[in-house]
């Protein structure tokens, strides 16, 4: 029998390589490597049989199909047995109809997909329950590996931290000094992660933890690591499934290392292959303009590529100059005729501000998603008449150093057009009588 799914190269060079191998470059020419599936294999399933399967399964107390990740094993990483699966029945999060926001721009369809209502507040724990599920396994079968390693604008390692302190595996992260939220510092310290902060940016961390995970028995957790990809992959799946199998007109999505939009166009393509849906969304990539290689890249046609020096901005799990999955992301993009835009600091946070008033708590990347939300609609590349997806990548909670700077009006290069500071007060009732008439009144 025939492997199920198996790693290959994105540039076509020969070779099948193991799921459950340490590999990270394809062997021949030092390029990215994918996750391949035996199509054929799947599509024995008709795409009825497969719609009324995963729907079977969500939120089912069936172990561990209940996982929106799970649920989609087949498609994801088939070779996992149970036994080794480490999940927190992550996927299934919230697609907030952003009906108030919506209706302010003059698109009533407008959605935000939650991704961060999940175990460590962001939409790494997609990718991560299969990375650590497949190095279980590895360990199970023998393989000597001692620790997971990853660098990381913060998310990736509070998610690999909880996973490998969920499956008993040691968990090493790589942190840019400085760089990273309070939240986000605090949740690998917490699950009992190595943490290193180290004196340099994400760039700079993921040059070192490449170099210390060529000793095979420290496995690397980053989205070079196509497996994370996989996991990642089902959110664009499940969006289309939360709306009955439709698919939405547009897809916007922040992006940093590239990782998670070849993981949205890969399981919208897979999608389309086997037949679940019959055309494509259009995928918009939002980035900071302070660190902003895609958008440069884009404007040339993506002809050309040159890495940036990422320069501070609020968007903290963006600020990335050297992408590792831009060779991926760009046959993403060319497939779905992708557009890039930019968003400066001050558009970041005055879009999460914005989004706030209307109900939600947007963190800064989700910020950086509905300012270019906002300029699509502007340049009337987003009609009235579209079906809109923002995807919402972080919660909001895990960044509560930009609430608090925003409503002290104290970000960098923004203007805190919509901020609502406490109103302080003695402990009088006159006094607050007036402080709430007035306000009220006033508005
Ligand atoms: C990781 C991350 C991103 C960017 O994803 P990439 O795969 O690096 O493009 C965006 N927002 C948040 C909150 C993240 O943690
Ligand atoms: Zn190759």
């Amino acid at each position: 029998m025939g492997e199920q799914a198996w790693l290959q190269c994105i540039r076509g060079c020969e070779g099948r390589y193991s799921l459950f191998e340490a590999l990270y470059e394809c062997p021949r020419c030092g390029g990215l490597l994918e996750v391949a599936h035996d199509m054929a294999a799947l599509a024995a399933r008709s795409s009825a049989e497969w719609k009324a399967l995963f729907d079977a399964r969500t939120r089912t107390n069936e172990w561990p199909y209940g996982s929106g990740v799970w649920g989609k094993k087949e498609w994801v990483c088939p070779q996992v047995r149970n036994e080794n699966i480490v999940s927190m029945y992550e996927g299934h999060t919230n697609l907030f109809w952003a009906r108030r926001l919506g209706e302010e721009i003059g698109i009533p369809d407008v959605w935000v997909k939650l991704c961060g209502n999940s175990h460590t507040g962001s939409f790494k724990d997609l990718g991560m329950t299969v990375l650590v599920s497949v190095v279980k396994q590895m360990i199970a079968d023998g393989a000597p590996i001692r620790a997971v390693a990853c660098a990381s604008t913060g998310d990736t390692s509070a998610a690999l931290a909880a996973y490998g302190a969920a499956a008993g595996i040691r968990t090493i992260v790589f942190l840019p000094r400085n760089k990273v939220s309070t939240a986000q510092l605090i949740q690998p310290i917490a699950n009992g992660a190595l943490v290193l902060s180290l004196d340099t940016d994400f760039d700079g961390c993921m040059a070192l933890v490449k170099e210390i995970t060529r000793d095979r028995t420290i496995y690397l957790a980053n989205s070079m690591n196509p497996l994370r990809i996989e996991g990642q992959k089902t959110v664009g799946i499940e969006i289309v499934q939360q709306f009955d199998w439709e698919v939405p007109d547009w897809i916007i999505i922040p992006v940093g290392n590239l990782g998670n939009i070849t993981a949205l166009g890969k399981g919208l393509l897979m999608m389309k292959e086997l037949g679940l849906i019959d055309r494509l969304p259009k995928l918009a990539a939002a980035q900071a303009e302070k660190a902003n290689p895609f958008y440069l890249s884009y404007l040339t046609g993506f002809r050309t590529f040159t890495p940036v020096q990422a320069r501070p901005t609020a968007a903290s799990a963006i600020q990335i100059g050297n992408p590792v999955s831009f060779e991926r992301a760009v046959q993403v993009m060319r497939q779905f005729e992708g557009v890039v835009e930019q968003a400066t600091e001050h558009e970041l946070a005055d879009a999460a501000a914005r989004a706030d008033l209307t109900g939600m708590y947007a963190c800064p990347h989700t910020g950086v998603a509905l300012a270019v939300l906002f300029k699509l609609v502007e340049r009337g590349l987003i009609k009235p008449s579209d079906r809109v997806v923002v995807i919402s990548t972080a919660h909001g909670l895990k960044f509560t150093n930009f609430k608090i700077a925003y409503h002290e009006n104290a970000l960098p290069e923004a203007e805190a057009l919509r901020r609502n500071p406490p109103v302080e007060l003695p402990a009088d009732l006159g006094a607050v009588q007036r402080a709430i008439w007035s306000r009220l009144e006033g508005r």
